[in-house]
Order: structure tokens, then C-alpha cells, then sequence
């Protein structure tokens, strides 16, 4: 339970979680669970809310399954259940307040989408359809929150490894709504609505054009490309944008969801071949479903976590990055091709 408070003077957005305070003594980083304690390992089911969705394979068939209080699905492929502990909630303080102390309240819902019952698997190293699952299985929890009330984003990220913070190793994926759009997402729908007005054309394409097949790509599929951005702010940082304008993830159809699954098995193997297994996050950056003048060109960004950041990174909004772009994506363009060639089996 939370209020979300915006910053006196820019539009950074907290979330102040009052039930998720904690004594100073308890902010160090929490042990991890041990796999036979893993709440999101098959078997401990009841350790989580029932599942809103349980995807279960039976005789070559996906089916989509609901959880109940009596009934846990066993032999699941993914599993979608509300996050118990969250910042936001459905009946949060009435916090209204104005600018410069500006609140409302961090009216939300909190998803955990578990990526495979296998509690070893990587996203680095899971196969490519059941990539397509998870890719699916999301497209149908977000078409779901973005009809509730209330929900203008719905973020979708990843925390993967210790030192991205995930404080649970099994893989999942993470659906959190926010009443407003997160500044980020709002800072480039607005750059892209100001050249569409401009300039008729979407920034993101052309960026996309300038990209492909130049020094900073790492991977193109039919319909997807991975590239390092020109001004990464993570080392090894990488981005992948569908190649035509596309301004939401609900809109990639099926027969896009294997090629989306296999960009981002590859090159999330390729980071992992290259730099045995680091920690990172991955972000999608979508347009609102409501809000039908802020579009952008839907994207995913992957921060590799290598280093820490330092005062200048914290303080000021400039980051420092050692390793330029081209040759990060030299690196993992390399070590994406073998994956790729792995997975389309051509050597
Ligand atoms: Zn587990
Ligand atoms: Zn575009």
C-alpha cells in the first residue's frame, strides 16, 4: 500500500510503500530462498495467491487454467498469480495532495509471471517456444489489466540475477500498473509525437533505419532488430525494436511472437555466452492503450548490470560507459549468431 508522490520540481515519480517499510536493520538485501522453498517452484504452489492463469499443456494442446482456493493446476508451462507484497494496490491511502507536494495514490495491480517450471532454466538458455509461451501468456495478462479501471501503464520488466535485484533466481517477469504514464515511456511518446507533428515521420524508425546493418547492430531477424543505442547508459546495454512502426506489444501477432522469441533467446544467450551469465534488466517501453495521442514505437531495452553506478550517474543524469556501443555489439553480435544458428540449427 503506497502513495505515488512526484518530485518537487521534475517529473520523477516515487512510490512511498508504508506496508513494505521496514526497520532500517532490514533494508540489507534478503537471503534467497532455497530451491525446495522457492515459492515459484512447482510443488509449492500454495505458497503463492491462486493463479489467475496456468498455462498447461495436455496432448499437444495449451490450455488456460484458473487456479481456485481448492483447486492448484498442476504440471504447468507458466503461472500468473497476483504478487502478495506490493507498493501498489487496489485500496491504497487517499493521498491527494498538489504540486510542489504533489501525491496520489499508487492505485495498481502487481503480477508475477513465472517463466518455467524449471527453477535452473535461464531466460539466457530456455528454448524458443517456451519463449512464445511466456511472450503470449504476457500479451494476454496486460490485455486483461488494460481493461481494468484505473490502469494507464502497464510496466513489464525483468529483474534477472542478485545484483539486478531479484531477491527470487527462478525466472519471471514482473506486470506492475500505474495510474499515470511513468516518465520515461512519457518523455518518448512525446518526442515522437512531436516529429510525427513536425516532421510526419516516427523517430523511432528512422532510428531503426539507421541502425540496420550498421556498426551498432548485433542481430536482425524478418521482423525484429537488436542493436547497442548510440548513448547506452549500461554497459553492453542493448535495445530490440520490431523493424516496421508498431506501436504496442499487443500488436505483435503470433506469427511475429516466435521471431520475438527467437531475437530474444538469442541475444540474451549471446550476453550470457559472452559474459558468463551477468545479471540484468530487461524493460518494455510500450504505448498506453488508453491514451491514444501518446504512442511511441514499442521497444525493449536490456540493462546488463556490470558495474555500480557512482554519484555522477546518481546525482546528475550523465553516465559514464567504458565500453563504446560498437564494440559492445561486435561482441554480442557475434555470440547472438552462434545462438541463433544453434536454435535454426545451421552451423
Ligand atoms: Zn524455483
Ligand atoms: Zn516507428
Amino acid at each position: 500500500m503506497g502513495e505515488l508522490r512526484k518530485d518537487y520540481f521534475t517529473e520523477r515519480l516515487v512510490i512511498v510503500s508504508a506496508e513494505r517499510s521496514k526497520r532500517i536493520s532490514e533494508l540489507k538485501e534478503e537471503e534467497q530462498p532455497l530451491k525446495s522453498e522457492c515459492p515459484f517452484c512447482p510443488g509449492n504452489e500454495r505458497l503463492t495467491p491462486p493463479a489467475d492463469l496456468v498455462l498447461v499443456e495436455r496432448e499437444g494442446t495449451l490450455l488456460k487454467l484458473t487456479d481456485s482456493e481448492f483447486e492448484v493446476h498442476p504440471n504447468w508451462s507458466v503461472r500468473v498469480f497476483p504478487q502478495a507484497a506490493s507498493s501498489v494496490s487496489l485500496n491504497p491511502p487517499s493521498t491527494y495532495s498538489d504540486s510542489p507536494l504533489y501525491s496520489e495514490p499508487a492505485y495498481g495491480y502487481h503480477y508475477i509471471v513465472v517463466a518455467t517450471p524449471n527453477h535452473e532454466e535461464s531466460f539466457s538458455k530456455m528454448s524458443v517456444d517456451q519463449w512464445m509461451n511466456v511472450l503470449a501468456t504476457t500479451q494476454d495478462k496486460m490485455r486483461w489489466l488494460y481493461s481494468q479501471k484505473r490502469v494507464s501503464y502497464v510496466a513489464v520488466f525483468v529483474n534477472n540475477g542478485r545484483d539486478a535485484g531479484a531477491s527470487i533466481p527462478h525466472p519471471h517477469l514482473q506486470l506492475l500498473t500505474l495510474p499515470r504514464l511513468p516518465p520515461l515511456v512519457e518523455e518518448e511518446a512525446t518526442a515522437v509525437q512531436k516529429s510525427m507533428y513536425e516532421l510526419g515521420i516516427c523517430p523511432m524508425c528512422s532510428v531503426v533505419g539507421a541502425e540496420l546493418g550498421g556498426p551498432r547492430q548485433i542481430l536482425a531477424t524478418d521482423s525484429f532488430v537488436s542493436f547497442s543505442p548510440w548513448a547506452p547508459t549500461h554497459a553492453f546495454e542493448f535495445w530490440i525494436f520490431p523493424k516496421r512502426h508498431q506501436t504496442s506489444f499487443l500488436k505483435v501477432a503470433q506469427k511475429e511472437i516466435r521471431d520475438l522469441a527467437l531475437m530474444l533467446r538469442s541475444t540474451l544467450g549471446g550476453l550470457s555466452r559472452a559474459l558468463n551469465e551477468p545479471a540484468f534488466s530487461m524493460v518494455f517501453h510500450t504505448s498506453p492503450e488508453k491514451k491514444t495521442t501518446k504512442q511511441l514505437h514499442w521497444h525493449i531495452e536490456v540493462y546488463p548490470q556490470l558495474t555500480r553506478w557512482s554519484g555522477l550517474e546518481k546525482g546528475a543524469g550523465v553516465y559514464i560507459n567504458q565500453i563504446p556501443p560498437e564494440q559492445a555489439a561486435e561482441v554480442l553480435g557475434m555470440n547472438a549468431r552462434k545462438e541463433l544458428a544453434s536454435l535454426i540449427g545451421i552451423s
